[in-house]
Protein backbone atom coordinates (compact mmCIF):
# COMPACT_ATOMS: atom_id res chain seq x y z
CA UNK A 1 0.00 0.00 0.00
CA UNK A 2 1.15 3.49 -0.54
CA UNK A 3 0.69 6.12 2.19
CA UNK A 4 2.18 9.86 3.17
CA UNK A 5 3.86 9.56 6.16
CA UNK A 6 5.73 12.14 8.14
CA UNK A 7 9.19 12.30 8.76
CA UNK A 8 10.92 13.40 11.41
CA UNK A 9 14.58 12.45 10.67
CA UNK A 10 16.37 9.61 12.25
CA UNK A 11 18.32 11.20 15.24
CA UNK A 12 16.88 13.00 18.25
CA UNK A 13 17.45 16.25 17.36
CA UNK A 14 14.42 18.24 16.05
CA UNK A 15 15.15 18.73 12.29
CA UNK A 16 11.32 19.76 10.94
CA UNK A 17 8.91 17.81 9.35
CA UNK A 18 8.46 16.57 5.80
CA UNK A 19 6.25 14.64 4.09
CA UNK A 20 7.25 11.23 1.87
CA UNK A 21 5.19 8.68 0.09
CA UNK A 22 6.08 5.31 0.75
CA UNK A 23 4.87 2.06 -0.51
CA UNK A 24 4.81 -0.63 2.22
CA UNK A 25 3.28 -4.20 2.60
CA UNK A 26 -0.12 -4.55 3.09
CA UNK A 27 0.25 -6.63 5.88
CA UNK A 28 1.01 -6.28 9.56
CA UNK A 29 4.85 -6.80 10.22
CA UNK A 30 3.96 -7.35 13.87
CA UNK A 31 1.83 -10.37 13.04
CA UNK A 32 1.54 -10.72 9.23
CA UNK A 33 -2.36 -9.55 9.44
CA UNK A 34 -3.77 -7.13 6.98
CA UNK A 35 -3.23 -4.00 7.27
CA UNK A 36 -6.35 -1.43 7.33
CA UNK A 37 -5.50 -0.54 3.60
CA UNK A 38 -9.57 0.33 3.37
CA UNK A 39 -8.91 2.76 6.37
CA UNK A 40 -6.67 5.00 5.10
CA UNK A 41 -7.86 8.60 5.44
CA UNK A 42 -5.81 12.28 5.11
CA UNK A 43 -5.39 13.98 8.03
CA UNK A 44 -4.05 17.76 8.21
CA UNK A 45 -2.12 19.27 11.26
CA UNK A 46 -0.34 22.16 11.18
CA UNK A 47 3.42 22.60 12.05
CA UNK A 48 6.15 25.08 11.76
CA UNK A 49 3.43 27.19 9.66
CA UNK A 50 2.45 24.99 7.39
CA UNK A 51 -0.44 22.78 6.82
CA UNK A 52 0.97 19.07 6.53
CA UNK A 53 -1.27 16.41 5.50
CA UNK A 54 -0.16 12.88 5.81
CA UNK A 55 -1.97 9.46 5.81
CA UNK A 56 -3.81 7.44 9.08
CA UNK A 57 -4.47 4.02 9.26
CA UNK A 58 -6.17 1.36 11.80
CA UNK A 59 -4.83 -1.85 11.32
CA UNK A 60 -7.98 -4.57 11.84
CA UNK A 61 -5.39 -6.65 14.23
CA UNK A 62 -4.96 -3.83 16.88
CA UNK A 63 -1.54 -2.82 15.91
CA UNK A 64 -0.21 0.44 15.37
CA UNK A 65 2.11 1.51 12.52
CA UNK A 66 4.27 4.31 13.52
CA UNK A 67 5.42 6.58 11.31
CA UNK A 68 9.17 5.80 11.86
CA UNK A 69 8.43 1.96 11.70
CA UNK A 70 7.17 2.40 7.97
CA UNK A 71 9.56 4.79 6.87
CA UNK A 72 11.78 2.14 8.23
CA UNK A 73 10.44 -0.60 6.76
CA UNK A 74 10.10 1.23 3.36
CA UNK A 75 14.36 1.60 2.98
CA UNK A 76 14.56 -1.55 4.10
CA UNK A 77 12.08 -2.51 1.22
CA UNK A 78 13.97 -0.95 -1.62
CA UNK A 79 17.76 -1.50 -0.35
CA UNK A 80 16.73 -5.46 0.19
CA UNK A 81 15.20 -5.89 -3.55
CA UNK A 82 12.69 -8.26 -1.85
CA UNK A 83 9.23 -8.11 -3.74
ZN1 LIG B 1 -0.78 -6.95 13.72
Amino acid sequence: MTVRVCDRGAGRDYVGVSIRKVTVSDRCPICGGPRGVDTIRNHNFHEDGDWLSVDRWTNPCGHVDMYSAVLAESRAAQSGGAS
